[in-house]
């Protein structure tokens, strides 16, 4: 089967959660699967360039923001593939532009228009992890941009759809996706599974746990996700049909 997991910036925090992640990809990988992980920038990365880039010009241009707030998961991406190494597994890490990622030129709330998955199939093909920094791709200039807060998740779920991957996974701080916010109230339910809509509704209502154009594009192409703590096993939501 062919595995797209993405990891949020809590889930590779640091270096040893980073080396979680890339164990259980490279069991994953032994059992006989494909795998591509879709990482995000570590902890508060891009809040913290956010700030620093502020300080330097409060209304920098969206194109510089692009090229700067890029390299946060491209450290991810590098990172992950040394873990990945280390353990003995064969991995590249690949930017939004290396997979083949294509946006439109809206810097800072860039929507993919269409992926070339062939380098991706290429390197799968010959054994190795890919590991792609999320939240990114390229213009029809050829400029870096940006998906847009929260953007990984939606490079996760066009990889799944443009490579007809089985599993999209998306793995995060929490086990699930939640009625309210599980860190605001504890006795907030669980979803074993939510239908695409009602996943929309709960997204334009502030949760953040999904990038809202991850789950459109889920519906619109069909793509179950499911939703993973990435520091248990078990649990998990599946976002999919009503
Ligand atoms: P990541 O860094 O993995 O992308 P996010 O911070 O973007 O993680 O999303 C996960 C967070 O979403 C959780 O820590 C949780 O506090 C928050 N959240 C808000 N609403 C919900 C909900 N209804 N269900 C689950 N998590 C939610
Ligand atoms: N690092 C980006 C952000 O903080 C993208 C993401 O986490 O998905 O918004
Ligand atoms: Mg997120």
């Amino acid at each position: 089967m062919l595995y797209v997991r993405k990891y949020g910036g809590t889930s590779l925090g640091d270096g040893e959660k980073i080396r979680a992640a890339a164990r259980r990809a490279a069991e994953l990988h032994r059992q006989g699967h494909r795998v591509v992980l879709v990482v995000s920038a570590q902890g508060h990365t891009t809040d913290e360039m956010i700030r620093k880039a502020r300080e330097i010009n409060r209304r920098g241009s969206l194109r510089e923001m692009d090229a700067y707030l890029s390299t946060g998961e491209q450290i991810s991406a590098a990172l992950m593939a040394m873990a990945l190494g280390a353990l003995g597994q064969q991995a590249v890490s690949l930017t939004g532009i290396q997979a083949g990622i294509h946006t439109d030129g809206i810097h800072g709330n860039a929507e993919i228009l269409t992926i070339d998955p062939a380098r991706i199939r290429r390197e799968l093909e010959s054994g190795r992890i890919v590991v792609v920094a999320g939240f990114q791709g390229v213009d029809p200039e050829g400029d870096v941009t940006t998906l847009g807060r929260g953007g990984s998740d939606t490079t996760a779920v066009a990889l799944a759809a443009a490579l007809a991957a089985d599993r999209c996974q998306i793995f995060t701080d929490v086990d699930g996706v939640y009625d309210r916010d599980p860190r605001l109230y504890p006795d907030a339910r669980r979803f074993d599974r939510i239908g695409y809509d009602r996943m929309l509704a709960l997204v334009e209502n502030g949760a953040q746990v999904l990038h809202h154009r991850s789950v459109t594009l889920a519906r619109d192409r069909g793509i179950e996700v499911e939703v993973l703590s990435a520091f248990s096993e078990g649990g998990g939501t599946i976002v999919g049909r009503e």
